[in-house]
């Protein structure tokens, strides 16, 4: 008989997915000609075809790897220097910050290494969280034992919640008093589409140089800040270099959430302690992680990565990013026009549109689904304080969005 990680006993088996499948599911039992006009602006993931100048590099460095004298097998574990250098210089130097290329970690992607990262981590640190959520930096720390059973009120024991809410424009101000020596924060935002200013986000680095915390951030949806002077790093913040680590993604700049890249960044200077009171890098401990666990992203990949930071490659991705963040723009005037207040949109692909008086975010998702045939998904999915909203992608094609707002013009609220 084997032991099984009973925190894993903890979660509740992915409510929010099963349950939008099981009530579409029963629209299309109870009107097929509905269910066949469904379209879906729930999950986020992306529609438009690859760059070409990533399919380019993707079948040059197949080739090679089709010659004897190009041929390449198992790669660094931290990723292939050029992808780092690549990374270090476009991302990061040429913007006046100082991130070596050996501070970089490639992988398959940020979801992955905003889990991963919880294992070069001991138990017992007091972890900060927003409400709503990325439901991964929740779902991970049950996992590793961070927190309690699933209480009553749909929180878990052990995590500090930090409400987002329009009170505050969905950033939250660095406790008072409490303390939290991890604390995740993703902005752009996933699902509020709320953008963080250079102002709080310092507010944040200070808290935690502070109190000896350090921040988790996500940059998953970096490429899609259309102001120059938000930040659009958590390095252009003094001090950030001491006390956080970075999570990127190509997932939705390049479209590779098929593909499979992303990278951490992990600076020389964060550094966590033992019981004993000893100061160790963490870029030790993330580094022997890869070495250990890692043979490292396929070499085609990292040549298809790299191949978006050309030229060619930046037209391209900006080319995927004005789509979405035009469809975001006519997603948000569509519900305006219905009567909706709206939030989030112009810095991330993700419309975070309030209820109407009287009605919850599956009461609105239910209207949505059965008016309009058009599914999002209900904030409470996020957490407590995503109650009260719906989230709307712009992960869809012009066409789906222009016929989802045609439709939402036909509704009353
Ligand atoms: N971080 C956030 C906030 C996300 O919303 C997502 C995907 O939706 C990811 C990370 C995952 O990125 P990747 O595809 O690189 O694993």
């Amino acid at each position: 008989m084997v032991f099984i990680n009973e925190h894993y006993l903890k979660l509740p088996g992915g409510y929010i997915f099963p349950e939008i499948a099981r009530r579409v599911d029963a629209l299309g039992r109870a009107d097929p000609a509905a269910a066949q006009r469904i379209i879906h602006c729930g999950i986020g993931d992306v529609t438009e075809p690859l760059p070409l100048v990533a399919v380019s590099a993707l079948n040059a460095a197949a080739a090679e790897l089709s010659r004897r004298e190009t041929f390449r097998g198992y790669g660094p574990a931290v990723g292939y220097g050029f992808l780092q250098e690549c990374i270090s210089r476009h991302d990061f130097r040429e913007r006046g910050l100082q991130i070596d290329a050996s501070e970089i970690f490639v992988s398959d992607g940020a979801k992955g290494d905003c889990g991963d990262i919880l294992e070069i981590l001991g138990p017992g640190n007091h972890v900060a969280v927003a409400d709503p959520v990325y439901p991964v930096y929740v779902d991970t720390n049950v996992m590793a034992g961070n927190t309690t059973a699933l209480c009553t009120d749909g929180g878990y024991g052990g995590l500090m919640y930090l409400p987002c809410t329009p009170e505050n424009d969905f950033v939250p101000a660095p406790p008072k008093s409490e303390k939290a020596e991890l604390i995740y924060l993703c902005y752009p935002n996933n699902p509020t589409g709320a953008m963080i200013s250079r102002e709080q986000l310092s507010e944040w680095v200070e808290y935690a140089m502070a109190n000896d915390s350090i921040i988790l951030y996500d940059v998953a949806y970096q490429a899609y800040i259309s102001e120059p002077d938000l930040p659009r790093s958590i390095y252009e913040i003094p001090d950030a270099r001491s006390c956080a680590i970075e999570f990127h993604s190509f997932s939705k700049n390049g479209g590779f959430t098929g593909v499979r890249c992303g990278y951490t960044v992990c600076p020389r200077s964060v550094t966590g302690r033992t019981r004993e009171g000893r100061r160790v890098g963490l870029h030790e401990l993330w580094t022997r992680r890869f070495q250990t666990r890692s043979n490292g992203v396929s070499y085609v990949v990292q040549r298809a990565a790299e191949a978006l930071y050309t030229p060619d490659g930046q037209k391209q991705v900006a080319a995927l990013i004005e789509h979405y963040l035009g469809n975001a723009r006519i997603l948000r005037e569509g519900c305006r026009r219905l009567g909706l207040t709206v939030y989030g949109g112009v810095h991330a692909p993700y419309v975070w549109v309030a209820c109407p008086e009287g009605v919850d975010s599956w009461g609105l998702f239910e209207r949505l689904l059965e008016e309009a045939n058009v599914v999002v998904i209900p904030g409470a999915g996020f957490g407590r304080c995503g109650e009260g909203f719906v989230r709307i992608s712009a992960f869809n094609t012009r066409q789906n969005v222009e016929e989802v707002v045609r439709r939402l013009a036909g509704m009353k609220m």
